[in-house]
């Protein structure tokens, strides 16, 4: 299964922000966008010549670093997101965050879409009772997630937890028993992704 396994600092400083896709090391100033704060890359600081496209192309780029997502992969939520009744930037951006690799971070239970990526792929987590290694699994209202019990994960899952802050609303979690429910799917408002859908959507309109 591909995966992006590139220098995650160098992708967010490419996109001029923190995406926090390591962690609690995000939070240190270790970060990498604390430490350089301009592009990686013998021209990083050079003069950047802005257009449209650019600013919509970086835009798309960093939606698909901040949920650990390859092109191709991107590009299929997006046509499925324009097939679906509503707005399609929200509708991309709902079908993202219901991820599972991204639902076990807001929840707390990873540390980061790369850390519940492997837990996920090493078997270590259930949805309504049956163990699920695809990622990319998209999560429903009412699933059940659970922590496959006698895992060797359990301490890594719960180290996570302590790094948590506010779980979004449209999730329930238990930390002492490291199960969830999903309650509905996600409002525009609670997708804390900072992203502006509507230029991914300019962008792929062209
Ligand atoms: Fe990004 Fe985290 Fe690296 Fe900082 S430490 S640059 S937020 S991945």
């Amino acid at each position: 299964m591909a995966r992006d396994t590139g220098p995650q600092c160098k992708q967010c400083r490419r996109e001029g922000q923190k995406l926090f896709l390591k962690g609690e090391r995000c939070l240190t100033d270790k970060c990498g966008v604390e430490r350089r704060s301009y592009p990686p890359g013998e021209h990083g600081r050079g003069r950047l010549k802005q257009s449209e496209y650019r600013v919509q192309l970086r835009e798309k780029q960093k939606a698909r670093r901040y949920y650990g997502v390859l092109e191709k992969q991107f590009r299929g939520y997006y046509a499925k997101a324009s097939r679906q009744p509503g707005i399609t930037g929200e509708n991309l951006l709902a079908l993202l965050e219901c991820r599972l690799d991204n639902v076990l971070v807001r929840l707390g239970f990873a540390a980061s879409r790369r850390q519940g990526r492997q837990l996920i792929r090493h078997g270590h987590w259930t949805v309504n009772g049956r163990r699920v290694n695809i990622p990319s699994y998209q999560v429903r209202p009412g699933d059940v997630i659970a922590i496959k019990a006698t895992t060797p994960a359990t301490q890594v899952v719960r180290d996570a937890t302590e790094l948590t802050g506010q779980i979004p609303a449209w999730l329930q979690a238990d930390h002492e028993s490291l199960t969830a429910k999903v309650l509905r799917k996600p409002e525009r408002r609670e997708v804390a992704a900072p992203v502006q859908e509507q230029l991914i959507v300019e962008l792929y309109s062209k």
